[in-house]
């Protein structure tokens, strides 16, 4: 499952942080996601919750911060956005676009617990 995979790198990045910052928890994770990658956040959700159990991150937030879809006009150079459907360039009318951004799953911050007290 796309869904599966993404959130494992999502765990692994997420892990990495963790124990560089030596957490004793996670509470919330941002994550940006383009409207063009192809995931769905209540199955990201549900992967998190299987993957994570019994771990320090089963009782982080996921966040989703999703960003449309941006494409260049080939003819006159126009960026704009595209949230459902490939349209043609709104300045100029031409077809020939080409992709810039929008397929991303991004880790962009995590917020981390840490108990204070020595053990
Ligand atoms: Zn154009």
């Amino acid at each position: 499952m796309h869904e599966l995979s993404a959130t494992q790198n999502i765990l692994r990045i997420v892990m990495d942080h963790a124990e560089r910052n030596h957490a004793d928890s996670v509470s919330a994770i941002n994550l940006v996601v383009g409207d063009f990658a192809n995931i769905v956040p209540d199955c990201v959700g549900y992967y998190w919750k299987i993957i994570t159990e019994g771990t320090i991150y089963a009782g982080a937030v996921l966040h989703f911060d999703r960003r449309p879809a941006i494409f260049e006009c080939d003819d006159c150079g126009s960026q704009f956005e595209i949230t459902r459907e490939m349209t043609a360039c709104p300045q100029c009318g031409s077809d020939h676009v080409t992709f810039i951004s929008g397929d991303e799953l991004l880790v962009e911050s995590i917020e981390i617990v840490r108990n204070e007290k020595e053990k």
